[in-house]
């Protein structure tokens, strides 16, 4: 596995692979990986002969009061990970070459951006949206895959993807979960024994509200009823929000008609947890 650092190394190398006739699949990640993040991998390696990840801690994307200063890192674990995941270049850039001085270009997603955590954490998609442009500058792959564990960052790149005719395919990627339910998250470093099994009252509340549905509840109030009942019995939990809203513009649902997003971000002592899945109301 090849490691690249500069931007303008990153494009040459590029333009090399798609001279020579090669797709390029691009997973971008802010390191400290789990089968999460190399589940990307094998899926951008079915879509494109060869597969570049990133890794990158990207300072835009944090709140000034979140965790960039503690952001879990473990770059020669990651390595062999995505060495054995078969990845063929890992793009390290630095926080200097991604930001010089001087730097003052945003990239925005309206709408889509605005609602669940763009409610909650301003700004964050604006950093999100402004690195994987450059992501996409540097690396010019065919396709890049994202996780549904993030679904609103998806949805948001898949919207700036299409919006700035970038031609790049956004593909999304089912969440991998712990054996008990638990989405994997670099985050889920930052819990002590007795909160990681408390994050576990974010599943079992999803699992709540796939119940209900499948119980006939279409109202998305009485949805949330059953999904805080199971958060507000965990003492450890505070829900940040649950919501559920329609899949693509990501709008709040009164009714739940076929399918729907639920989507959950909760506090487990000080670390902030997401996780969401589709409802089906399969005899709308
Ligand atoms: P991160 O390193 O947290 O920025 O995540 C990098 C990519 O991995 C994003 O596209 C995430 O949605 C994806 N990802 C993170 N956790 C999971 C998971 N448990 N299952 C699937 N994809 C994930």
């Amino acid at each position: 596995m090849e490691e690249i650092v500069t931007g303008a190394a990153m494009r040459a190398w590029s333009d090399r692979a798609r001279a020579a006739g090669r797709r390029i699949g691009l997973v971008p990640t802010m390191g400290y990986l789990h089968e999460g993040h190399i589940s990307l991998v094998a899926e951008a390696r079915r879509r494109a002969e060869t597969c570049v990840a990133s890794i990158f801690v990207n300072p835009l994307q944090f709140g000034p009061s979140e965790d960039l200063e503690r952001y879990p890192r473990d770059l020669p674990r990651d390595r062999d990970a995505l060495s054995a995941a078969g990845v063929d270049v890992l793009y390290l850039p630095t926080a200097a070459e991604m930001y010089p001085p001087g730097f003052q270009t945003e990239v925005t997603v309206s709408g889509v951006s605005g609602g669940l955590c763009g409610r909650s954490r301003p700004g964050h998609f604006k950093g999100v949206t402004t690195v994987v442009t450059k992501l996409f500058n540097a690396v010019k792959p065919h396709v890049a895959v994202f996780g549904e564990k993030d679904y609103q960052q998806l949805a948001v790149i898949r919207r700036m993807a299409n919006d700035l005719d970038t031609g790049i395919e956004v593909v999304g990627a089912p969440i991998v979960r712990e054996a008990d339910g638990v989405a994997m998250s670099s985050r889920n470093a930052y819990l002590s024994a007795d909160e990681r099994e408390a994050a576990r009252c974010l599943s079992r509340a999803l699992a709540a509200a796939r119940d209900a549905v499948a119980t006939g509840t279409r109202a998305a109030a009485d949805v949330l009823t059953s999904v805080r009942a199971v958060l507000d019995a965990e003492p450890k939990a505070r829900i940040d929000y649950a919501e559920i809203v329609d899949v693509d513009a990501l709008e709040p649902l009164e009714h739940i008609d076929h399918r729907a997003l639920i989507a959950l971000a909760v506090f487990i002592g000080r670390t902030r947890l997401i996780d969401n899945t589709i409802l089906t109301a399969s005899n709308a």
